[in-house]
């Protein structure tokens, strides 16, 4: 599967309407009281739901998201708050606020960027030894050299590339910009809800930051967005661990059994199965079999008439098609059995060494170069009156399959057809 086909919309779908939500929620004016008392709870609430939540699963990179998040939104508040309360800003406010605008895309990232690969416990050192390094130099040179910092901080180091829109400071612009990149890049290497998510929270902080004194509770609602869209990040994965299949993407044999709880009364279920494959294997390798399974299931999954592919389980799949006859279905199975019979697949990695002459020879006594194709069979069952459950109408499909093996493979047979009456366009697969 290319990384194009992995990046999907629905990785950012969570997030951005997340952000959405929570950029209407900022520009309300005149909150009530509820509202008032929600957001002065929310990023806390956020924190310890989502943060436990995470702890639970062991996702340590995200609950160090999260406690980066909630650590800025501290410190800011309480500056908010103090301006809210005396008309003016603390002291420190500048040097406070300067700090976070630099630390806290930069922590982000790190983190962001930072995966699991060490022992659970060395991670969670590693990763709180740099919050506290981090924050402990932070504050000491804050509290030491208060003055220099602030000009340090607060200087236009190039004058060029100073716009007039930008009101934090300068080194926080290319803090954003490089933390936005590496995170682009690393949602393009690894297209996963929980990147995206990342991504579309370095985008809210990012907005967030200039508008702290500005709009009031700002700062609540947009860091309880960004711990919402990490902890929603790991919700997705999570589900789709559970319900996707990893090879194929194709949604497993649990989203499946979960299909046909809720199926009507009208419906088809057909069960495909590659034919030979165990010689296409012992042929190719296993590698070329993965990655013919994955050309397969992405021709099933764009099957028509309103079919849904699932992959049952090894080299096969089944396609539940709801509030449908079987004369309706069977025009869409036969045409994506073809399409994948007539599909010459070019091996993505024509160095892919046979592991043994015997099989170097196979292969170049077969398809030559590096261009091979398959066959599926089908077997196809409707919900008949006296079929009680879902799972006898597979058992039908199931049947029809063993059939359609028998008449030759290559081929569709619906439940309750003769061997002989099985559709077949090509010749026999083998
Ligand atoms: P038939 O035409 O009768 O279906 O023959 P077959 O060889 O396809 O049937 P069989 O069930 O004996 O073999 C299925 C093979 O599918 C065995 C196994 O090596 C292969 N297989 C199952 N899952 C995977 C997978 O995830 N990746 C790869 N590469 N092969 C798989
Ligand atoms: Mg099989
Ligand atoms: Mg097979």
């Amino acid at each position: 599967m290319s990384r194009v086909s992995a990046v999907r919309f629905s990785h950012f779908l969570p997030s951005l309407l997340l952000l959405l939500a929570g950029l209407s929620a900022a520009y309300v004016k005149d909150l009530n009281v509820f509202f008032i008392s929600l957001f002065n709870v929310l990023p806390t609430l956020v924190l310890l739901l989502g943060g436990s939540y995470c702890a639970v699963y062991r996702r340590q990179r995200e609950l160090f998201l999260m406690i980066t998040v909630y650590v800025a939104y501290f410190l800011l508040d309480t500056q908010t708050d103090y301006y809210r309360d005396h008309g003016r800003v603390r002291d420190d406010a500048a040097v406070v606020f300067h700090l976070c605008c630099l630390l806290l895309p930069l922590l982000f990232s790190i983190y962001a960027l930072w995966q699991e690969k060490t022992h659970l416990f060395r991670d969670f050192v590693a990763r709180c030894a740099v919050l506290l390094a981090l924050g402990s130099v932070a504050l000491a040179l804050e509290q030491r050299y208060s003055q220099a910092l602030l000009s340090g901080l607060a200087q236009i180091r190039w004058p060029a590339l100073h716009g007039a829109w930008m009101s934090l400071i300068q080194l926080s612009y290319p803090m954003f910009l490089i933390g936005f990149i590496a995170l682009a890049v690393q949602y393009w290497r690894q297209p996963r809800p929980l990147h995206a998510a990342q991504l579309v929270g370095v985008l809210g902080m990012f907005w967030m930051l200039p508008q702290t004194f500005i709009l009031p509770f700002t700062l609540n609602i947009m860091c309880s967005q960004v711990m919402l869209m990490i902890a929603a990040g790991v919700a997705h994965e999570a589900y789709q661990m559970a319900f996707r299949d990893e090879l194929t993407g194709l949604p497993g044999r649990r989203a499946l059994n979960e299909r046909l709880q809720r199926l009507g009364r009208n419906y088809v279920l057909a069960m495909s199965d590659v034919d030979h494959f165990k010689r296409f294997n012992d042929t190719h390798g296993h590698d070329v079999g993965d990655q013919v399974l994955r050309l397969v299931a992405s021709k099933l999954s764009k099957i028509g008439g309103g079919g849904r592919a699932y992959r049952y389980g090894g080299e096969e799949f089944a396609v539940v098609f709801a509030g449908k006859s079987l004369e309706e279905c069977l025009p869409h199975l036969e045409e994506i059995r073809e399409i994948i019979a007539t599909y010459d697949i070019k091996l993505r990695n024509p160095d892919n060494r046979p592991q043994d002459d015997q099989q170097g020879r196979q292969r170049r006594a077969g398809n030559g170069a590096s261009n091979v194709s398959v066959t599926v069979s089908i077997g196809v069952a409707e919900r008949l009156a006296e079929q009680r459950s879902p799972e006898e109408v597979l058992k039908a499909a199931d049947q029809a399959l063993y059939n359609a093996k028998g008449a030759g493979r290559n081929c569709v047979v619906a439940s309750g057809q003769n061997r002989r009456g099985a559709v077949r366009l090509n010749g026999a697969a083998g």
